[in-house]
């Protein structure tokens, strides 16, 4: 069984005040191997202050996204090494979002992976089908096609993590089913392995769509489900160490 990982996304939000909930979070996780690793993906500008919130404690911080290039004339736009300085351990990758609204595709998610592992930091790619890719019977299809875009150029013994997050299910109240979690978190399995061999069974899988303290403890446990990708219910300390202390229980 893999280590479990409970990852938060801020998304855009978040000012210095919220730091509190990065205290919070981060005075009430465990480092034991036995516990799940935490994270808490937050806005570029409270990284470096979250880092320092959470040092000493077991909660590391990420970015929500880096650029594909190492520097250059890119304005407004955040490379990889800069979120490592500025104290992160992990980014996401491919977020729906990013992939939605700045046109990200699965070739510019591979560069960004690519230059994430470049700078020491682990990225969490996504992937996820629309709701009208679900209704026509072509999530696995297109679930396939993102991870062996998204993926590739990635060796075998990169240190990275999967998130799939059905689009329906982000930031709208509605969860995907344990049997619609469990198809496709096998299926994205399957591909890991025939992509990358044996390492593929130690590439976390993560669960993504509104999870929440309410439904943690029936989609934590679902088959190859390695932790959860969790936006609204990260901003809140209490309902974030909910999940946390759910998956704690199921490691233990
Ligand atoms: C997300 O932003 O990755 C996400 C899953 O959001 P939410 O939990 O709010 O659906």
């Amino acid at each position: 069984m893999n280590r479990k990982l409970i990852a938060g996304n801020w998304k855009m939000n978040g000012l210095r005040a919220d730091l509190q909930t990065v205290g919070d979070v981060a005075a009430a996780v465990s480092g034991a191997a036995a516990a799940p690793e935490t994270l808490l993906c937050v806005p570029a500008t409270l990284l470096s202050q979250a880092a320092l919130a959470a040092e000493g404690s077991a909660l590391r911080i990420g970015g929500q996204t880096c650029h594909s290039q190492q520097k250059g004339a890119f304005t407004g736009d955040i490379s990889a090494p800069m979120l490592k300085e500025a104290g992160a351990a992990y980014v996401i990758v491919g977020h729906s979002e990013r992939r939605t609204f700045h046109g990200e595709t699965d070739e510019i998610v591979a560069a960004q992976a690519q230059s994430a592992i470049g700078s020491g930091l682990v990225p969490i790619v996504c992937v996820g089908e629309t709701p009208e890719e679900r209704s026509s019977g072509q999530t696995l299809t297109v679930v396939a096609e993102q991870l062996k875009g998204s993926l590739a150029g990635l060796e075998p013994a990169t240190a990275f993590v999967l998130a799939y997050e059905p689009l329906w299910a982000i930031g709208t109240g509605k969860v995907a089913t344990t049997a619609q979690i469990a198809e496709v978190h096998d299926f994205v399995r399957q591909f890991l392995i025939g992509r990358f061999g044996e390492p593929g069974q130690s590439v976390r899988i993560l669960y993504g769509g509104s999870l929440n303290p309410g439904n943690a403890v029936e989609i934590l446990p679902v088959s190859n489900v390695d932790g959860g990708l969790i936006g609204g219910a990260s901003l809140k300390a209490a309902d974030f160490l909910a999940i946390y202390n759910t998956a704690c229980a199921l490691q233990g």
